[in-house]
Formats: structure tokens, C-alpha cells, sequence
């Protein structure tokens, strides 16, 4: 097997990739330690927190499995702590299978006035904001039926895997990773005898489309950890990712004990 490691940038963190790396080595010759992409790894471990698993999966893409080892805080997507190093290495070696379990992405479409356009993809969501501390102005259409004019600071589109990341924080809901979908949340709308928007979380299933189409000639689009300013965009299209990221799981945490974790017991 041929494992590839992501590592937020710190001391710590290094030292555990260290420790990783010898225990392996000196339990297996049959699993070798792989640079990049191009050695297509069957396994990414990413050591750091959720932003260092996000960073590994836009940097390794849909092939491999993979595992999150936390060296902060409890991370969402992370099961293992450094603490555990010697478990993981021995139940990773003795080859049983893990269950796979594939969390949905967002598949995004951006086209510029000049019929430019850019395929995009992400594991927790596409954020859509202006470019300035002035009002996001853009028409919602769902499925091609024109839904309303959004006014306000942004809006998201969120995977399930993604509903308990930046959705949550704006009172989307969560959704079940095995629930093929894509959540429409707002940031702040503007709702006044001027202007209204729905107010509510949209999810969408599989196949249907939410269109964006911008009215502000420059905004920010962040997509999980990246982020850039877009000019002369004219609409963004999300859609369920016809990919899946694969995440390696040796232990028995459902989704609801993540969440339980994360945001209840600490
Ligand atoms: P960061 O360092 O600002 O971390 C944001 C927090 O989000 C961290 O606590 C991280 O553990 C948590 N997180 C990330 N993905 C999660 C998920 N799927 N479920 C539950 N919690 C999750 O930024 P980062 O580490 O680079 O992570 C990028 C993510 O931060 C973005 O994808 C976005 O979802 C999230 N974010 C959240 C808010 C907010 O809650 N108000 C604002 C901006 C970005």
C-alpha cells in the first residue's frame, strides 16, 4: 500500500508524521511512504485538523482513501488522536478492509461574461460573497424556475458532510452524508418591505441545480480553505458532485456520534 501524508505546518505535527513513519517502517515492508499526487497513493493521511484534510483532498482528488489524524482540536473529519498512534498502525497493518465510507462533494460551474467557464468542486461548500462590505446581489433560480433576488452578505452551498461546517453557523441544517443533496443557505439576507428572499434553508436532491446569477461585478468565491476575488462572473451553477471523497474508517463513529462530539459533549 502506498500512503501519502498531508501535515499542517507545525512542530508538532511533524514530529507525529515522524513517529508515524517509523512505526510503520519498522512493522511493514509492504506499506512505503509516497511525496505527491503523482505516486497515486492508495491512502492520504492528513495530520493537522479539518483544514489540513480539506487542503489533502483538493491536493489528491477522488482517488485515494482517507484517514485524519488530529494533532488540535477535535476535527470533524479526523478519527484518530496522536495518543493512538500505535492502535492505528497496528490495525492499519493487519490489512482488514475499513469500511469506505463516501461523503457527497458540490460541483460547481462559474461562467464569466465573457463565456468563460471554470469547473470546481468541493468537500464542505462554495461560499458566494461581494467583494466589498456592500450588499451580494444575485438572482436564484432552482431547476431553471427563477426562485428570487437575493440581497445580503453571501450565500452557500453546502455538501452534507459540509452542513456542520459554515451552514451550521448560519442555522442550516445537518444533513446525513448518505443523503445525496446540496443545502442553499443564506448569510444575512436582506427581508423588508423592498426586498424578500426565502429565508430558509433550501436542500436540493441529486440532479437539481441551483443557478446564482450575479448582479455585482466583482465578488469572492471561496471554495472549502480557497479563496478568490472573480471578476465579470455572471453565474455560478451547483449541483451533487457525480464524485465522492472516500474516507477510510476503522472505527465505529457514525455520523451523529461526529456531531454529538463535535458540537455537544466537546
Ligand atoms: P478555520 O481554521 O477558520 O476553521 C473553521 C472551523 O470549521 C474549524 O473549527 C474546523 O474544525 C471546522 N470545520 C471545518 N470543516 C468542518 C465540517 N465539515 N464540519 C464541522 N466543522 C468543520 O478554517 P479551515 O480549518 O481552513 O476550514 C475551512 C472551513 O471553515 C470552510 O470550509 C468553512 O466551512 C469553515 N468556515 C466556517 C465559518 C463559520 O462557521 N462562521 C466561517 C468561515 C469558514
Amino acid at each position: 500500500m502506498k500512503i501519502a501524508t498531508v501535515l499542517r505546518n507545525d512542530d508538532y505535527t511533524r514530529e507525529v508524521e515522524q513517529a508515524l513513519k517509523e512505526k510503520v517502517g519498522a512493522a511493514s515492508n509492504t506499506c512505503s511512504f509516497v511525496e505527491g499526487p503523482n505516486d497515486e497513493p492508495d491512502m492520504v493521511i492528513s495530520i493537522g485538523g479539518d483544514g489540513t484534510l480539506l487542503e489533502a483532498v483538493h491536493q489528491y482528488g477522488f482517488k485515494p482513501a482517507y484517514v485524519g489524524i488530529h494533532t488540535g482540536h477535535l476535527g470533524f473529519y479526523a478519527d484518530w488522536r496522536p495518543e493512538e498512534l500505535d492502535r492505528f498502525v497496528h490495525i492499519l497493518l493487519e490489512e482488514q478492509q475499513p469500511y469506505i465510507a463516501e461523503y457527497p462533494t458540490v460541483a460547481c460551474k462559474i461562467t464569466t461574461r465573457n463565456g468563460e467557464t471554470h469547473d470546481k468542486w468541493a468537500l464542505n461548500e462554495l461560499v458566494l460573497r461581494n467583494n466589498s462590505l456592500s450588499t451580494l446581489v444575485a438572482c436564484v433560480y432552482i431547476n431553471g424556475t427563477e426562485l428570487e433576488t437575493f440581497r445580503g452578505d453571501g450565500l452557500i452551498v453546502s455538501s452534507p458532510s459540509g452542513s456542520t461546517a459554515y451552514n451550521k453557523a448560519v442555522n442550516g441544517a445537518i444533513v446525513h452524508p448518505s443523503i445525496e443533496a446540496i443545502q442553499l443557505s443564506e448569510i444575512a439576507s436582506i427581508n423588508n418591505q423592498a426586498y424578500r428572499t426565502i429565508n430558509s434553508s433550501l436542500v436540493l436532491p441529486k440532479h437539481h441545480e441551483v443557478e446564482l446569477i450575479v448582479m455585482n461585478p466583482q465578488i469572492m468565491v471561496g471554495l472549502d480553505r480557497e479563496q478568490g476575488v472573480w471578476n465579470d462572473v455572471c453565474s455560478i451553477t451547483c449541483r451533487v458532485g457525480s464524485e465522492k471523497i472516500r474516507f477510510a474508517r476503522y472505527k465505529k463513529l457514525t455520523f451523529w456520534s461526529r456531531v454529538r462530539n463535535s458540537f455537544i459533549t466537546g
